[in-house]
């Protein structure tokens, strides 16, 4: 049997195939893709073999377990935070991570800004298809979200989306491009676009993704 880094590494290598396979059907560069690794729930160890062999970008979902891992990685890391986000829990990722993707609040934006030094980049989480279980901000109210943000002085990128879990990605992928094309007419400096994970990431970036969310692909299945 191989050992974990291997494994990893392997994983790894088999996702980034994928990813210019699917940039290519789309016409696509595959350097316009950000992949993700996301490391939630596994230990400082995996995410230092991917490191090793070149993996910048890591998602994690839960503010303590991510500050607990962080101390003992290096700072070459860029960090996305794409759990969801109480306003009370800002602080600790504020001047830390390099993109909060899951921001559908306006408290959550404020006090980020409160404690940052510099703008927070974020991307706002839209709710496409009006799923009642899950977070984001209405697709209806996306633009106007993005303006108030930008105005008290966050730095907005662009959208983030999870489509629902027991139904086809390709038209709640279609809604998301839609909507940031149109808000990139108004705000072009609008740049990310946050969708896809093990299951849809490559009709994803057939479909627009610049930022793909990938966990169980390369880490296996979480406990
Ligand atoms: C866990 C998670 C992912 C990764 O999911 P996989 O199916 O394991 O690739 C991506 N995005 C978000 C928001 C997540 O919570």
């Amino acid at each position: 049997m191989k050992n974990r880094k291997d494994e990893l590494v392997a994983n790894l290598e088999e996702v980034r195939g994928r990813i210019s396979e699917a940039a290519s059907r789309a016409g696509r560069s595959p350097d316009e893709i950000t992949l993700i690794a996301v490391s939630k729930t596994m230990p400082v160890a995996d995410i230092l073999a991917l490191w090793e062999v070149g993996q910048r970008d890591f998602g994690e979902n839960y503010v303590q377990e991510w500050r607990d891992k962080v101390d003992e990685l290096p700072d070459s890391i860029r960090w996305h935070y794409i759990g969801g986000l109480q306003s009370n829990k800002a602080k600790y990722l504020a001047n830390r991570v390099t993109l909060i993707h899951s921001i559908d609040s306006k408290s959550a934006v404020k006090e980020l800004i409160k404690r940052s030094e510099v703008a927070p980049e974020i991307l706002v989480q839209v709710n496409t298809g009006n799923d009642e279980a899950k977070g984001g901000i209405e697709p209806d109210a996306a633009l106007e979200f993005v303006t108030q943000a930008s105005e008290i002085g966050a730095r907005v990128r662009g959208f983030m989306t999870i489509p629902p879990f027991d139904r086809e990605a390709i038209p709640y992928f279609r809604e998301m491009k839609g909507l940031f094309d149109s808000a990139r007419k108004e705000m072009p400096e609008l740049d990310i676009l946050s969708m896809g994970m093990t299951s849809d990431f490559e009709t994803a970036i057939e479909l627009g993704a610049t930022h793909i969310r990938v966990g169980t692909a390369i880490f296996g299945k979480r406990g």
